[in-house]
């Protein structure tokens, strides 16, 4: 799967270094800060990094609620019997042997009162969101002004998004699910008092399409595709000239076209298909300099072209293919888009072979 983006990214807060690169680690998230106090224009001291248990975003340390195994915070926490060690139980069921202590692993249980404490710590973790400063109260205050303790600013959201992600790359998907519902239920929560602003949907979309992604690991693609759909919902709501916004979407409605064609509804697939090639090619307009744009376009095309090949459209298939190849024969890269110059290299291969693939027959 493609790595997942932040959704949260888009939300920094004013004072975030503006430009975040594409798939940046969420736990950079007031990395800006460099480790060390700084002082802002106004000469108040930021304190970056400062929950008492060490879960914050630049400094996040192994601490007795969370899992040696996937580094996340503990689901479904169970002790091994005899050495008494706890972690998830989906990390833990894969060992025979303590990764701890090394001690044969006789029996585990569960452990529901360090679980409710955990559940305890998430749901009051990073809900304090720094309050702008009132400037004459500072004046007041003199040398006692107020610290402002950066992290502990972190969004709710963010904090859930990053614990999911770790959850997943280890692939407890039951935890990564678990932390992904709660935070789109925030989200939700806020849409109901806010309204659908921009922002909101964004998140809710992006969080939405990893749920999705966590079904589709778990195999369970009926739910997969309705938080795929949900997703993609949330994401039309926004305006098109949002290449990263474009981008999710277009991935989320290939996934679904994906998960229709494994199923073997290949005209479902294509309607997906076709969808986010007509996302693609409406990004290209509004940002016609984005090489990475042209690139999504042609493996749209190829997806679509296969759908046709094996429905018998031949030669549609034929003219798509062709299409695709001529984009990416017309698409300069600077020397240094190496990443980007090794995947043109790789589709136009595959679209050759495709091509051939028809002349041989
Ligand atoms: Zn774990
Ligand atoms: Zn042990």
């Amino acid at each position: 799967m493609t790595t997942p983006v932040c959704p949260f990214v888009k939300a920094s807060r004013p004072d975030d270094v503006p430009s975040k690169k594409q798939g940046e680690c969420p736990f950079k998230h007031g990395a800006e800060q460099d480790g060390k106090t700084k002082k802002d224009a106004s000469g108040d001291s930021t304190v970056p990094a400062k929950c008492p248990y060490g879960y914050d975003s630049e400094t996040f340390k192994i601490g007795p609620l969370s899992c040696v195994i996937c580094q996340a915070l503990l689901f479904d926490c169970t002790k091994c019997v005899p050495c008494s060690h706890i972690f998830c139980k989906a990390c833990i069921s894969r060992f025979n042997d303590c990764p701890l202590c090394g001690a044969d692993i006789e029996k585990i249980e569960a452990d529901t009162n360090l679980q409710s404490m955990v559940d305890r710590f998430i749901d009051g973790h990073a809900r304090i969101k720094r309050s702008p400063v009132n400037l004459d109260d500072k004046e007041e205050a003199g040398e006692n002004r107020e610290v402002i303790y950066g992290d502990v600013s972190m969004e709710r959201g963010a904090f859930l998004v990053q614990q999911a992600m770790r959850a997943f790359r280890a692939q407890n998907v039951e935890s990564a699910k678990s932390r992904l519902m709660l935070c789109a239920e925030d989200i939700r929560g806020q849409i109901e008092t806010t309204g659908n602003t921009s922002e909101l949907c964004s998140q809710l979309g992006a969080v939405l399409g990893m749920l999705g992604d966590c079904c589709r690991a778990i195999g369970d693609s009926g739910s997969a595709v309705s938080y795929f759909e949900e997703s993609v919902e949330f994401l039309s709501k926004l305006p098109v000239d949002d290449t990263e916004i474009s981008h999710t979407l277009s991935v989320s409605l290939n996934k679904i076209g994906d998960l229709k064609y494994y199923d073997g509804d290949l005209e479902a697939a294509k309607s997906y298909y076709i969808r986010s090639l007509d996302v693609r090619r409406d990004a290209i307009k509004q940002h016609p300099d984005v090489p990475s744009q042209s690139l999504d376009v042609a493996v749209s095309l190829a997806k679509v072209a296969d759908v046709d090949r094996n429905i018998g459209n031949e030669n549609a298939a034929l003219d798509r293919f062709q299409e695709a190849i001529k984009l990416l024969d017309s698409l300069t890269l600077k020397s240094e888009e190496t990443g980007l110059q090794q995947r043109r290299l790789s589709v136009l291969e595959f679209l050759k072979n495709q091509l051939n693939e028809k002349q041989s027959d």
